[in-house]
């Protein structure tokens, strides 16, 4: 008998038989609130209509027409219509499946558009589990475990994390940016150094938001070096933190900007978009992927991105973002074993730490299977596996966003 391999034992019970807008139902037919959207991909919610209408009408004309081989019109009107959306000057586009192939390509990018390779991410990132991204990633050990060697050419410095050193936001930043220079002096030296790849929120680590100043600091030193600034926006992007894309908090833009996860509502589509010479940098046949910019994939990012529009999605992520962080700090205020609420938009986390200040991953997971229990669907994360985060569809409303924490608060 065939089974499962034990990478895909279940983290819940839950065996999903349907999903509509915010709701998962289970094979029992039991409703499940999930704030969970497929680690944060059905940004429209479970099966959104026009999404649906979009992907069907598209199955029946043309499912796929490799992009190197035949471009089709899909992918044509995806690459107008973010144009639409996307930072000024960042009007190259290029497609792929996943959050990690698309950190490949922009890696690729950088090396090849520098001449540089040397590669600066941050310690707690997360950027994949393909060979080259997890060669970034050090959240979550079992990414590298067991693996090596590694790519080389991999620097990391310090993402500042005030929460977890008992220490003040300003003071946080002044270290990480200090060690970063630290670091330009030392390990890796800007005429070696072709990028900085980071996370405007630090997700996989634990949900906790880059401080403006920081990502100003990080364009600061790659303006002033030459050193390209990668912002990896797989898990920020499309609306996500109440911004269309999570580095907009900082105002500062980066060289090249990595989107997968909500970009079509479930269906695998990711991109890079960078500017046109430095885009140019990258030849035909260097970059690519039989199945990147899969046609179903791009009819469904039209759609997806139309809603978000039309819908104001990333108004109301902003909203909801706000009364659920509220809602959360409420529970927390009850529950000293919160040590921290936290995020942006729809992309919150509860950090549980013991009377010490430790990390506390046994209640965190009890609270976890609890919520499950009440219906919740959460996930956690952080290198601890002590955080709980809330990353709900998109389009969800204030009586959800309450029906949750109610949730949330019996299971704690
Ligand atoms: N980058 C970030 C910031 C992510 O959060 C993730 C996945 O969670 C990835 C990259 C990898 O994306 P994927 O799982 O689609 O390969």
């Amino acid at each position: 008998m065939t089974e499962l391999s034990p990478a895909l034992k279940q983290a819940t019970p839950v065996l999903a038989a349907r999903g509509e807008g915010v709701y998962l139902f289970d094979e029992d037919d039991r409703r499940y609130l999930d704030f969970t959207a497929g680690i944060g991909v059905t940004s429209t919610g479970h099966c959104h209509p026009r999404v649906v209408e979009a992907a069907q009408n598209q199955v029946g004309t043309l499912i796929h027409g490799q992009y190197t081989t035949v471009m089709h019109r899909r992918l044509l009107e995806l690459t107008e219509r973010l144009g639409e959306v996307l930072p000024t000057g960042l009007d190259r586009l290029f497609y792929v499946n996943s959050g990690s192939e698309a950190v490949e390509a922009s890696v690729r990018l950088a090396r090849h558009a520098t001449g540089r390779q040397n590669i600066i991410a941050f310690s707690g990132g997360f950027h994949g589990r393909t060979m080259g991204a997890a060669a970034l990633t050090t959240s979550g050990v079992k990414v590298r475990a067991g693996i090596g060697p590694m790519m080389p050419g991999v620097a990391f410095a310090p993402f500042p994390e005030a929460y977890r050193h008992g220490t003040t936001e300003a003071a946080e930043v002044d270290r990480a940016l200090a060690e970063l220079d630290q670091l330009l002096m030392t390990t890796t030296s800007p005429k070696d150094t072709a990028a900085i790849i980071v996370e405007p929120v630090l997700g996989e680590g634990g949900y906790i938001p880059a401080p403006p100043r920081f990502l100003a600091g990080l364009r600061e030193r790659a303006d002033k070096h030459g050193i390209l600034l990668i912002a990896d926006e797989v898990q920020t992007g499309v609306g996500r933190t109440g911004a269309f894309w999570g580095h907009e908090h900082a105002g500062i833009g980066p060289d090249i900007l990595i989107t997968a996860k909500g970009l079509a509502s479930g269906f695998p589509l990711s991109a890079i978009a960078a500017g046109e010479e430095l885009m140019s940098k990258a030849w035909p046949g260097s970059q690519g992927g039989t199945y990147g910019g899969n046609a179903v994939a791009a009819a469904a990012a039209l759609a997806t991105l139309d809603v978000v529009r039309d819908e104001d999605l990333v108004g109301n992520a902003a909203e909801q973002g706000q009364r659920l962080i509220e809602g959360l700090r409420k529970v927390a205020a009850e529950h000293p074993v919160i040590g921290d609420v936290r995020g942006l938009g729809l992309m919150l986390g509860n950090e549980f730490t013991t009377s010490e200040g430790a990390p506390d991953a046994a209640t965190a997971a009890r609270a976890h299977a609890a919520a499950a229990e009440e219906g919740l669907l959460l996930l956690t994360c952080g290198p601890h596996g002590n955080v709980v985060r809330m990353i709900p569809p998109l389009i969800v409303t204030a009586a959800q966003v309450d029906e949750a924490v109610a949730c949330w608060s019996r299971a704690v």
